[in-house]
């Protein structure tokens, strides 16, 4: 007899990571949005909060432009305390220079923004489903007065010479849902997005602009309803085909999991060897 969690789910605030997961992985949503089980952090995680502390610092003007660098060097240990994966060879200083250089670089001048909300939680409802978004930092341009998204993130977009295509798209679709739902709960409509890949060295690749329309949002919101649809008829909530990456190294939920349990037991450190 399948279980029926539809109590539960008919109650979770559906956001753009609880749906991502379960397109990851069905048993990894189960265990960190139905069981609640506890969740462990990662190298990667710890690295993008920090990055994102450091620019709130800036934008709620507790640190001048030129203290940026030293924050993000001072507190890289305080705040980055998991060990990093045992490869790519030498993340924590290939990540830690990225991070110093993008600081060190770093000239938005904040006096030049209006700040609109920053890292707030913004909830809605949409055909009896709980959303929930929370954007980085919505800005008005004082010059121009357009109303600009802006999304930090850690991942790299460039793949060689060109950009990861098929990621942009996932970033899109993240920032149309945020877009929908700051219009819809704010009423605000947003003119332009701004993706800021922070490890990124090349201006042009660092800064990816994306325009948003209504119908880019339609499209987005019908998307992911479908998907949350998809969710509440679930009753399999299967487990990857086998350990990979992802599942040694960033599954939060993976000390719950069989798959991961049987093979690792219960130590959370480095062990994925490609098979
Ligand atoms: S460890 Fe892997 S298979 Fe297990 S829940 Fe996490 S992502 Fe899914």
């Amino acid at each position: 007899m399948t279980q029926d969690f539809s109590f539960i789910l008919d109650s979770l605030k559906f956001s753009n990571s609880s749906v991502n997961s379960f397109e990851t992985c069905s048993l990894m949503f189960k265990l960190s949005y139905i069981d609640a089980k506890e969740k462990i952090e990662n190298f990667y995680s710890q690295f993008g909060n920090h990055v994102h502390r450091t620019l709130e610092m800036y934008f709620d003007n507790k640190l001048e432009i030129f203290q940026l660098a030293n924050y993000y060097a001072e507190n890289f240990g305080v705040n980055i305390t998991v060990a990093p994966p045992p490869f790519p060879k030498d993340l924590v200083s290939k990540y830690f220079e990225d991070g110093l250089t993008f600081f060190n670089d770093f000239s938005w001048d904040r006096d030049g923004l209006e700040i609109l909300f920053r890292e707030d939680f913004i909830n809605s409802k949409i055909d009896n489903i709980e959303l929930v978004v929370k954007p980085d930092l919505v800005v008005r341009e004082k010059e121009t007065n357009q109303v600009i998204l802006i999304d930090y993130k850690t991942a790299k977009i460039m793949k060689g010479k060109y950009i990861d295509k098929k990621k942009l798209e996932e970033y899109k679709k993240q920032m149309f849902l945020y877009s929908y739902i700051i219009g819809k709960e704010k009423g605000i409509s947003i003119d332009k997005i701004k993706l800021l890949f922070i490890r990124e060295k090349d201006p042009l690749a660092q800064i990816q602009e994306v325009c948003y329309t209504q119908e880019d949002g339609e499209n987005t919101i019908k998307e992911f309803l479908e998907t949350v649809s998809k969710i509440k008829a679930e009753s399999e909530w299967k487990s990857k085909q086998k350990i990979d990456y992802f599942c040694s190294e960033i599954c939060s939920v993976r000390l719950s999991c069989p798959l991961y349990v049987s093979k690792f037991g219960l130590d959370i450190s480095n062990q994925f060897v490609q098979e």
